[in-house]
């Protein structure tokens, strides 16, 4: 048993304006710095279908990006910082389809666990609303589908990223059985992740850290906080929203975590999954910023990811 990679060439065409941090060169270099690791089993990321984009996302919201028409070389603006250009509806179906696949090939016994190396991201996609550099909600789309495919009840996810997903929580907030954990630097972009949000009950558990927090405080909450919250929660499956805008390097916000921190909460996350769901995890990516960090800190995940494939 091994570790799959998923991505798709699709994923370059979805373009930003010029200067945008969440740019095509990213999926470039993390896919660069997996290249040499050896052992992946790597797969295309097929379009997800539009019943499993229905059970995480408003219908409008669905049908504006599926059939949002964009010449070549413009852009159709969502919000301050989020946009699509002619390829980003195929990138977001790829990225979304990339989760889909991931679950389908572990529950299939075909890998052990999966990375989905995709971009645009997801976790601020909520229900009805596409923001934050992100159109489709990649994790909940994957995670619904394995409610809706695979008949699982209990499904988490964590979530590193340095900032809240809101999405993930929204589309999350009113099922028991779906669990939303997150790290987050805390006041920053969206504005959520207090820790008095907990979803309908308690499965929505919200660690924020103060800017400048680093590898102690982070791993402090990943101990206190979700670590067993998500063992109580006694998962079927886990899926990992990591984003690695949290490293020190980073020029979005202001963490100081290193690539050890990353590999440490990446181990942690694959035991709980050993324990209760024969260490069944996705994990797709969401932000990262610096180009070098992003590139390091992924391989790091994806080596612990590797080693803990093999029983
Ligand atoms: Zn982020």
């Amino acid at each position: 048993m091994t570790t799959g990679l998923f991505t798709h060439a699709a994923c370059f065409h979805h373009v930003t304006p010029p200067g945008h941090p969440e740019r095509v060169e990213r999926l470039k270099a993390v896919l660069a710095a997996l290249d040499p690791i050896p052992g992946l089993r790597r797969f295309e990321a097929p379009k997800a279908d539009r019943a499993a984009l229905l059970a995480a996302h408003e219908e409008t919201l669905v049908d504006a990006i599926l059939d949002a028409k964009i010449p070549d070389g413009e852009f159709a603006r969502i919000d301050a910082d989020t946009s699509m250009s002619h390829g980003s509806a195929e990138a977001a179906l790829r990225a979304a389809g990339a989760v889909v696949q991931a679950v389908d090939a572990i529950l299939a016994g075909e890998i052990t666990n999966g990375f989905c190396a995709v971009r645009p991201p997801g976790h601020h996609a909520e229900r009805g609303r596409a923001m934050g550099f992100c159109l489709l909600n990649n994790v909940a789309v994957g995670a619904l589908h394995a409610r809706a495919r695979h008949g699982l009840e209990r499904i988490a996810v964590v979530d590193f990223d340095v900032h809240h997903g809101n999405g993930t929580q929204d589309i999350f907030w009113n099922d028991a059985n779906l669990f939303y954990a997150s790290t987050h630097q805390f006041p920053l972009y969206p504005g959520t992740g207090s820790r008095s949000e907990r979803g309908v009950a308690g499965n929505i558990v919200n660690a924020p850290l103060a800017p400048g927090a680093g590898s102690d405080e982070f791993r402090t909450a990943f101990e206190d906080t979700v670590l067993p919250a998500l063992e109580r929660f006694s998962p079927q499956f886990v899926f990992v929203s990591a984003g690695f805008d949290a490293h020190a390097a980073d020029p979005l916000a202001s963490l100081e975590l290193r690539e050890g921190d990353f590999a440490w909460a990446t181990e942690r996350l694959c035991d709980i999954a050993a324990q209760h769901c024969a260490g069944r995890v996705v994990s797709s990516l969401e932000g990262g910023y610096d180009l070098h960090a992003l590139a390091s800190s992924t391989a790091a995940h994806v080596r612990v990811l590797l080693q803990e494939s093999v029983p």
